[in-house]
């Protein structure tokens, strides 16, 4: 009732408008040339939304409407309110890192290519974001074989004082260590460039004329060089699928819906070619699929590598002209937004939605089987609830040094690397895994007594011994009732144990798990993911601490030197990139001890 009466003083201009829930808090955030006639939209009796869009809406209990001078302003204001919210019904892209791209730093004077998880702004070129780690691998594999673009990393590249075997194996041109001509290396690059941006037709016709003039002069070594870069180039179209026949670089954009998960899907065609594919999730929005699809493709284009000039969608986005506007502003040239009807590009667009369809499929299948896991996992450990949230604990240590220990977590049977914690022991000087055990289990819950982040199940990597040790900390901590402790201890053959043991306070014997092996086998996957980050923890720990005694060995280089370098520089990496002047430059280093530095960390 008061929300139709504020609707009758909403005004009729462009503006944004954020939707309250009950505890005032902000659920969802949009935009519209007339608020009044959106607004109305929502609460009136249009009938135009889903069912479950309907059961969200009436979770809203208040508006706020902030009316702009233009349509193009609240689309700005908009995508920065959402930004600044994150409300939980709005459209919202995730900063994954998951995906690598291949970064090409062309201010360098010879550029090389390294795989890199974030973008910047920063004048280098960016290609992709590949679908995997191993995508991007295999991309960098071909044209380290194909082209001469150099493989070391900038910083070797700097302290090289003969060339490396890729110079010997022909793959490398050597400009570390001989009179390269820049205009040389630059065609090499660009090469590359038109390789990643999936112009391996043109590029082949090129090499092609350049072996066939190679030929023509008689030059036969260079001709057959030529050959085989076009033979291997020729491989990788093989591979590709060609869906176009106009060679333009276009991004087709697909979308499935259930109930509660949406799945938006990319095909980046390049060249008339498909390079690619990205699938993007959200749960429970409040969009229409217009607002949903505009939503996405301002989040998206707003941080990507590469706008295309055409991007092909389902159904045409909300201001679709206004955001062509808008990506035109990005991009210098102007970009379409079609939705086809016929031809190969609807053809391309069923493709796309195809696959978004698979793939919610896929992830309905995937969770349906997690749910089921841990509802059998919460039967067996007699739990009164679902262990949707997991931790598990792990110390390492060799002999007492460098002790440290990791938590791992586990969301609905995943795990939720944003959640593991790392912890060096602090108070414990002697090794002693209880005690260890204790230390880091008092520091994680303690911080988290009136926080909500309890996991459902703890579980920790050992016996009883272990299990009792755990059980008294949350005891201490009043915790006992939060969350079920669990220990997980290795099968001793020795005794003849066929499987590993878990163990629950209060019981002598482990449990058992019957014809419930899968239960076994995942708890085990969530120690044995507990073992791996801690052990990786320790490496790098003791990694760090060889590497800062080099500078015990060095001559000239005492306790205060040593202490005057790793605080002026941060860490032996550092020192390692700097030059003769810059060492030289701290205060109490002379040239001499300087040198004597950077010799003593190039070997
Ligand atoms: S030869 Fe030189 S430039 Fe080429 S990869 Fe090896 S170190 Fe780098």
């Amino acid at each position: 009732m008061i929300l139709i009466e504020k609707l009758s003083r909403v005004s009729s201009e462009p503006g944004v408008y954020l939707m309250k829930d009950a505890a005032d808090n902000i659920i969802y955030v949009g935009k519209a040339r007339n608020l009044k006639k959106r607004l109305t939209s929502y609460f009136g009796i249009s009938g135009q939304f889903d069912g479950k869009t309907v059961a969200l809406i009436k979770q809203v209990s208040d508006f706020e409407t902030i009316i702009t001078g233009t349509e193009k302003e609240a689309l700005i204001l908009e995508s920065n309110l959402i930004k600044h919210h994150r409300p939980r019904y709005n459209v919202i892209l995730k900063d994954d890192k998951r995906y690598p791209s291949l970064r090409l730093d062309t201010k360098q004077p010879y550029p090389n290519l390294s795989i890199v998880r974030k973008t910047e702004n920063n004048g280098a070129l960016y290609f992709g974001p590949f679908s995997s780690a191993q995508a991007v691998r295999e991309t960098l594999r071909i044209i380290n074989k194909t082209f001469k673009l150099r493989k070391c990393k900038s910083q070797t590249f700097k302290n090289r004082v003969r060339p490396c075997l890729n110079y010997q194996m022909g793959l490398c041109l050597a400009p570390c260590c001989l009179d390269v001509d820049k205009s040389q290396y630059n065609e090499i690059v660009k090469e590359v460039i038109a390789f990643l941006k999936g112009k391996t037709p043109e590029l082949i016709r090129k090499i092609k004329a350049d072996m066939t003039a190679a030929a023509e002069a008689r030059d036969y070594e260079a001709a057959a060089v030529l050959r085989d870069k076009m033979y291997a180039l020729g491989k990788t179209i093989e591979k590709q699928i060609s869906v176009t026949t106009d060679f333009k670089d276009r991004d087709v954009i697909g979308l499935a819906k259930s109930n509660e998960f949406s799945i938006i899907t990319i095909l980046f065609v390049r060249g008339g070619f498909i390079l690619g594919s990205r699938h993007f999730r959200f749960k429970e929005t409040m969009s229409t699929d217009a607002e949903m699809l505009g939503s996405f493709i301002k989040q998206y284009y707003e941080t990507s590598n590469f706008v295309p000039k055409e991007i092909i969608v389902p159904i045409l986005p909300e201001d679709s002209t206004l955001i062509s506007d808008w990506l035109k502003s990005i991009k210098g040239t102007k970009v379409n937004i079609l939705q086809p009807q016929r031809g190969e590009k609807a053809l391309l667009l069923k493709m796309a939605d195809q696959n978004a369809e698979n793939e919610l499929k896929e992830m309905i299948i995937s969770i349906e089987s997690d749910t089921d896991l841990l509802f059998r996992l919460s039967k067996v450990l007699q739990m009164d609830k679902i262990p949707r949230q997991i931790e598990c604990l792990d110390n390492s240590n060799i002999s007492g040094t460098e002790a440290v220990a990791g938590i791992v977590v586990f969301k609905d049977g995943k795990p939720d690397k944003r959640f593991y914690r790392k912890y060096k022991i602090k108070s414990v000087v002697k090794q002693n895994d209880y005690a260890y055990m204790a230390e880091v289990l008092k520091r994680r819950y303690k911080k988290a007594e009136n926080s909500e982040h309890f996991p459902d199940l703890l579980m920790v990597d050992g016996g009883k011994g272990q299990l009792n040790i755990a059980v008294s900390v949350t005891k201490s901590l009043g915790l006992e009732d939060k969350f079920e402790v669990i220990g997980i201890a290795k099968k001793d053959e020795k005794k003849g144990e066929t499987q590993d043991k878990i163990y629950k306070p209060g019981r002598t014997n482990p449990l058992n798990f019957g014809r419930e092996g899968e239960l076994l086998l995942f708890l085990q996957r969530v120690r044995d993911e507990a073992h791996r980050f801690a052990i990786s923890f320790h490496r790098k720990r003791r990694a760090k601490k060889s590497m800062a005694s080099i500078l015990d060995t060095i001559p000239g280089v005492g306790k205060k030197r040593k202490v005057m370098l790793l605080k002026h520089f941060g860490s032996i990496k550092k020192i390692r990139a700097a030059t003769l002047d810059e060492i030289s430059a701290v205060p109490g280093i002379n040239r001499t001890v300087a040198q004597a530095v950077q010799k003593a960390l190039k070997t």
